[in-house]
């Protein structure tokens, strides 16, 4: 495809054009927590609400039909993206809700009856993480182990901060019932060989949890080729609404899964006493859904296609490659994770000797630089590699070599600045 036109494409973003603080031109170069988002996404929303707006799946008026067909082409573009079939897809709120959604009906499945026995997690169970995930992937397998007696284990990190696959033969046995890792550390930007781990899994029987939260905005992702099972991603980090997540999950196990949230919507038939649900995906779809925001992350798939993701991604190695040269090369800067752009997104988190994370990106938001600092939920991958916090630079679609270098001054003047008040 096309290189990424980026100041064609920086004039679809409105926000890009602001200033911050002291008439400061905004550098946006946090987009691992959220992305920005361009007109398209804004005008496909607003027109839903002021031409279709209705709750879907239910009313008998025009509205209601035009708010269900708008919605469920939402739910097949979105498939189409990640090379998924429309009832594979379920919307959640977010990647956090939907990771919960598999953890909940594993844990579920126990009670449920003979027909979800098969996928029921309980004690002598094991559930494989790793040390590099955010907690959205951490926190819900504690609990589901703390719910079902199941064990946790987790494949560490090594220094260059790449996951240690070596540990995998020892880790996955009879008792694995579930992998779960990210697809691209939202720290360390490592991208993850999830294929490779995703078939040594399916080998002892264990169902593949790919976050794919930070995959799936920047490079082109195909959820079949993949080999995972599940895959959890969030519109809000790709240009999309916020409050509309995804969980793509294997037709066989989602229809071996009991539901997770339950109500109206989700059912097959209701008694005083006892339901039936739904089919997938409605059985996980409790409520009144968000139609507006998937319509919205529909319009940022296209946008995202128009691009092409092959040029997406291959802007942000550009970058990646770029900001691993001027970033690592600083004296008295750590980059965490990778040296090399290679299997290595546009994700830089770094420690600035002496110099509190806080207060590095205080003075980048001086400047105008809208980093991120903090343990950007991922505390127990920080302590292991010794600190307790860190600066990150998270590039997209948008961004250009000169916020790399804006990134480099605001370090240089937070180390010049510090060097001074220390005298
Ligand atoms: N996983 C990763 C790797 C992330 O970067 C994030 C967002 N910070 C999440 C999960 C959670 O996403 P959300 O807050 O949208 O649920």
């Amino acid at each position: 495809s096309e290189p990424v036109d980026v100041a064609r494409i920086r004039s679809d973003f409105p926000i890009l054009d602001r200033t911050v603080r002291q008439d400061r031109a905004l550098v946006y170069v946090d987009s691992g927590a959220t992305s920005q988002k361009p007109r398209q996404v804004l005008d496909a929303e607003r027109d839903f609400y002021e031409r279709h707006n209705a709750a879907v799946h239910r009313g008998a008026h025009q509205l209601a039909e035009e708010a269900t067909d708008a919605y469920e082409d939402a739910r097949s573009t979105i498939a189409g993206f990640v090379g998924a079939r429309s009832e594979e897809l379920v919307f959640t709120k977010n990647t956090t809700e939907a990771i919960n959604l598999v953890a909940y009906a594993l844990s579920n499945a126990a009670t449920a009856g003979e027909a979800y026995a098969d996928l029921a997690v309980g004690p002598g169970d094991e559930i494989l993480v790793t040390e590099m995930e955010h907690h959205a992937n951490l926190v819900p397998w504690q609990q589901l182990c703390e719910r079902t007696g199941a064990r946790l284990r987790w494949l560490s990190v090594t220094a260059d901060g790449r996951l240690d696959l070596s540990e995998l033969e020892d880790l996955l046995t009879a008792r694995t019932k579930v992998v779960a890792l990210t697809h691209q550390s939202n720290v360390l930007g490592t991208i993850n060989p999830v294929s490779e781990v995703a078939a040594r899994a399916h080998e002892v029987g264990a169902l593949v949890v790919v976050d794919g939260a930070q995959s799936v905005p920047h490079f082109p992702v195909d959820v079949t080729q993949l080999g995972a099972d599940f895959v959890a991603f969030s519109g809000h980090k790709m240009l999309g609404p916020n409050g509309i997540g995804v969980l793509w999950g294997r037709s066989e196990l989602l229809s071996a899964m009991p539901p997770f949230l339950t109500g109206g919507s989700m059912i097959g038939v209701v008694y005083m006493d006892h339901s039936t649900w739904a089919e997938p995906p409605q059985r996980f779809e409790a409520g009144v859904p968000m139609a507006p925001q998937a319509v919205g992350l529909a319009a940022a798939c296209d946008y995202l296609t128009a691009v092409g993701m092959d040029a997406v991604a291959a802007h942000e190695h550009a970058l990646t490659a770029y900001a691993v040269k001027q970033i690592g090369s600083l004296d008295g800067v750590r980059l965490l994770g990778p040296e090399t752009a290679e299997n290595r997104g546009a994700t830089l988190s770094f420690t600035v000797d002496d110099i509190h994370p806080h207060d590095v990106g205080q003075v980048m938001d001086d400047r105008g630089v809208a980093a991120r600092v903090g343990h950007h939920c991922a505390w127990p991958l920080h302590r292991k590699l010794g600190v307790v916090a860190s600066t990150r630079a998270s590039f997209y679609l948008y961004n250009t070599e000169q916020d790399v270098d804006a990134v480099v001054e605001g370090i240089r003047a937070a180390q010049d600045f510090f060097a001074r008040t220390s005298k």
